[in-house]
């Protein structure tokens, strides 16, 4: 018999650090087809019997709120926001006790229609995923011309009071690198936060090169072009973004370099799939099926166990600088950014 203190112990790994952000996949399926994540075609999506069901994916978010001393709850995929049961599964995540804070990673299309019903349901937060205000660029970095879908469910989102909204945005060289002022320049005036991600090695295709890839220095470089960054006197925490105050402040701007400066070592991050696998690392190779554990009867105490124990092996760091890297065998888009 396990006793109540095991009941609660936190998600913790050998390295001291503990997860208390969980990124829920919701979907590998996607209406864009960014290159740095999928290949043109598509993937072979995940067969439907496989995807948890909207039941399943809040019985494990309760175990996690309720037992594993999880406060944060971010929705991504795939894109999440195709997900039929979306909205009712933030309203019942927002139910919860301990109240955890619900955030969502969407490419926007389509957020106009959903923005104020999510709001209501208990969403907390968007994070919108852009990589340029060019017409022309979005159509050759996404392979689908909705830049205009995109603005439209920016726009909503904050009307919604989905705020701060933030913009992830990937540079790639060739179609978007000398554009970072320019998307920069466009955030500030509409007064959405921006943070770039460095182009990391989880694309289908594994079209990824260190060599060829536009690095945080470079996006620093560009942007002093134009604007003064100075230090934030904010703690950074555990937050992956290194935030910077742009001309003074209060605005910031943010550069996720987790390709040339990892924070593993403050990692507070896990993962679950659609399909019901623990991750405790975006470039972990092994996975921990709770999905089979969920389906074959097994109670919450023994779910709550399985995901301790899946933590506990987490790696140092993701290791993209070793010569023993091997990118995971599942896409970004099939682990949930
Ligand atoms: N479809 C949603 C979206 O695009 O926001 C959510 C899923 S997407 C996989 C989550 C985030 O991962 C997006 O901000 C996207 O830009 C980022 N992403 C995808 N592939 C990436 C890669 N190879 N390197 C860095 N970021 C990537
Ligand atoms: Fe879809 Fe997001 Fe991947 Fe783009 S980054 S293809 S929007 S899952």
């Amino acid at each position: 018999m396990e006793t109540a203190i095991h009941d609660t112990m936190p998600l913790s790994d050998r390295f001291g650090r503990v997860a208390t952000d969980l990124r829920v996949s919701l979907t590998d399926r996607c209406n864009l087809r960014c290159s740095y994540c999928m290949p043109a075609e598509g993937l072979n999506w995940m067969p439907t019997p496989e995807v948890l069901t909207d039941d399943e994916v809040v019985r494990l978010i309760t175990i996690a709120v309720t037992r594993l001393g999880v406060d944060q709850i971010r929705f991504t995929g795939g894109e999440p926001l195709i997900r039929r049961g979306f909205t009712d599964i933030v309203a019942r995540t927002a139910r919860l006790r301990p109240r955890p804070r619900i955030a969502v990673t969407t490419n926007g299309l389509g957020l106009d229609k959903v923005a104020s019903g999510l709001a209501r349901a208990g969403l907390d937060r968007v994070n919108v995923s852009l990589d340029t205000v060019r017409r022309e660029t979005f159509l050759a970095i996404t392979r689908r011309d909705r830049l205009d879908d995109v603005l439209t469910g920016l726009a909503a989102a904050a009307e919604a009071g989905l705020t701060p909204v933030k913009i992830n945005a990937v540079l790639l060289r060739g179609h978007n690198e000398d554009q970072a002022p320019e998307l920069l320049r466009w955030c500030l005036s509409h007064g959405y936060d921006l943070r770039f991600i460095e182009q990391m090695p989880l694309d289908a295709q594994h079209g990824w090169s260190r060599d060829t890839m536009v690095t945080a220095h470079e996006i620093f470089t560009s942007l002093e072009r134009e604007f003064e960054l100075t230090e934030n006197p904010e703690e950074r925490g555990s937050a992956p973004a290194e935030l910077f105050l742009v001309d003074g402040g209060p605005a910031t701007v943010g550069v996720i370099a987790s390709v040339t400066r990892p924070f593993c070592g403050d990692c507070d991050r896990v993962r679950l799939t659609a399909d019901g696998q623990i991750r405790n690392c975006l470039f972990a190779r092994e996975e921990s099926d709770l999905r089979q554990a969920l389906r074959s009867g097994a109670s919450d105490v023994e779910i709550a166990r399985r995901w301790r124990a899946a933590m506990w092996t987490k790696r140092p760091g993701h290791g993209i600088d070793d010569e023993s890297f091997l990118q995971p065998v599942r896409p970004m888009s099939a682990i949930g950014g």
